[in-house]
């Protein structure tokens, strides 16, 4: 498109919402932004216009954290989330293999044991039992465990009596199903529809998160083919968990695809007691979760890191994971210097007050989860007692410390919908009720974790993430207007039309479809 004015919208100022302003987007950017009078008188008359009655218009909207490429493939393969029962998963097993050819595996994800009548999880014996040609490979919905049929035993090379697989010891089979059902082709083609998906939410950015070591690569060559196919509808920045081999600088790409950060695993997840904490679970006095390096592992990743001019992402889900980032990070600032791109602490799930003032002090910039507060309020509750409640999921205390923050949905561990992490932002509420209300956060303040922060956090402040005359015209247009403040209504909103650098990614415009129709 080559331009666009657009009126009659309450445009996303940074602070808050205005009406009475216009857009005028030409060459990929944003040309004008302001009082509607003064943008016409800049926009030639023979401009395409766009008159709202309204309805919301925000900046693009980022997804600072993100496993792209699992996500993309885990929507390819059998969800088995909804499965009531042992039964109903193994019937569900079976239907998939007739649709598949008899030497593809069947890989299926997301089953909950707990919820079965049979009070039992799923074995070997049963799925050998369904007498069906495909190797089959089920993740139960922790993902810390796999359940294998004989078939993928045999081609994995493991035994196995019951078939079930904790942790690393699936990492075989892990592999073999990969190989067997995602070759290159189709990886890129999982991708494309990921990407589409997350532009037709509003989505104009992502920062995915290539986790090798968890069998959850990000392969920038096949983004650069997407972009150069004309089919890549979102900026990507990706983080990985090794550092680039040659050597790159963060930021090293066209602002479409790009390099960005090495990422830090310092400890694992709090519902499986592998989050280090600084005094035992609650719930298991006997384990006080693990850090997965030592300071000084730590402090050579990030002083390396520091000399390639490469930005570092810590993953710290407990408090003493929290310590080890700060105490760390801390040093490394102290010998070279605050970094051009402080360092990102990914998920700050239980921060003290202590850890969120030197959190403040160094600089740091938080990345957070919405969606984890109504899925793990239970749980959360559980593994930290009362007393430590008041440290998890503190999103307005961070924010009162004058933090920087960032909210991402780590698809596939939830769901990539912004709207509605917006909305839990906002309500915090679950089938529990409502986790600590004082953490709740106005749209006001929910707004710059989606849209002007990821763009600050990665360097680029004035790059994206606004509606300002020079910003890339990353935009979206709701179909309401959410400016009142209500979660439902912003929960209920969807994207009517969204661009990416001035380019129609999704949505229908004067019945011209968008890039993905
Ligand atoms: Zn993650």
């Amino acid at each position: 498109m080559d331009n666009l004015l657009i009126t009659g919208g309450t445009l996303w100022k940074g602070e808050g919402f205005a009406s009475g302003e216009a857009l005028f987007i030409a060459g990929g950017v944003i040309a004008a932004s302001g009082p509607e009078e003064a943008v016409r008188r800049s926009a030639p008359s023979s401009c395409r216009l766009l008159k709202l009655s309204g309805e919301s218009v925000l900046p693009g909207i980022t997804d600072g954290h993100i496993h792209l490429a699992a996500w993309a493939k885990q929507r390819t393969l059998l969800d088995l989330s909804a499965a009531a029962s042992l039964a109903e998963a193994l019937a569900m097993v079976s239907a998939e293999a007739d649709r598949l050819p008899s030497e593809r595996w069947v890989r299926g994800w997301g089953y909950n044991d707990t919820r079965w009548p049979e009070g039992r999880s799923i074995t070997r014996q049963d799925l050998d039992g369904l007498g069906i040609p495909n190797p089959v490979l089920l993740q139960r919905i922790c993902t810390h465990i796999n359940i294998a049929d004989s078939k993928a035993l045999a081609l994995s090379g493991l035994e196995s009596g019951d078939g079930i697989l904790e942790e690393r010891d699936a990492i075989p089979a892990l592999e073999a199903m990969e190989r067997n059902v995602f070759s290159r082709r189709e990886v890129k083609k999982a991708l494309k529809e990921a990407l589409f998906e997350l532009a037709s939410r509003g989505v104009t950015c992502a920062h995915p998160c290539g986790a090798d070591d968890y069998g959850m690569e990000e392969d920038l060559s096949i983004y650069s083919e997407l972009k150069g196919e004309n089919a890549l509808p979102l900026r990507i920045f990706t983080y990985h968990d090794r550092q680039a081999h040659p050597p790159l600088p963060s930021g090293f790409g066209d602002g479409w695809v790009n390099y960005q950060g090495l990422k830090i695993y310092l400890d694992g997840s709090l519902g499986g007691r592998t989050a280090a904490l600084s005094a035992p679970y609650a719930d298991d006095k006997s384990e006080e979760g693990r850090l997965n390096w030592t300071d000084g592992k730590v402090l050579r990743l990030l002083r390396e890191a520091r000399e390639r001019g490469v930005q570092t992402m810590l993953h710290a889900i407990g408090d003493r994971a929290l310590d080890q980032a700060l105490r760390c990070v801390g040093q490394v600032y102290e010998e070279l210097g605050r970094p051009s791109l402080p360092d990102r602490i990914n998920h700050v799930m239980v921060a003290r007050p202590d850890q969120r003032r030197r959190l403040a002090e160094l600089g740091v910039y938080c990345d957070i989860q919405p969606a984890f507060v109504p899925s793990d309020m239970n749980m959360a509750e559980n593994r930290l007692g009362e007393d430590r409640l008041p440290w998890a999921y503190s999103w307005k205390s961070l924010l009162d410390e004058g933090l920087v923050m960032a909210a991402s949905s780590d698809a596939p561990v939830e769901s990539v919908n912004p709207q509605e992490s917006i909305a839990h932002l906002m309500e915090r509420s679950g089938p529990q009720g409502v986790f600590r209300p004082e953490e709740r956060l106005s749209l006001e303040e929910a707004m710059p974790l989606f849209t002007s922060n990821p763009w600050k956090m990665i360097g680029r402040e004035s790059f994206s993430g606004r509606l300002e005359s020079g910003c890339a015209a990353d935009v979206v247009v709701l179909d309401r207007d959410i400016s009142p403040g209500d979660a439902q209504a912003v929960r209920e909103a969807r994207p009517k039309l969204v661009f990416a650098g001035g380019v129609l990614t999704a949505g229908e415009l004067d019945g011209r479809a968008g890039m993905g129709a």
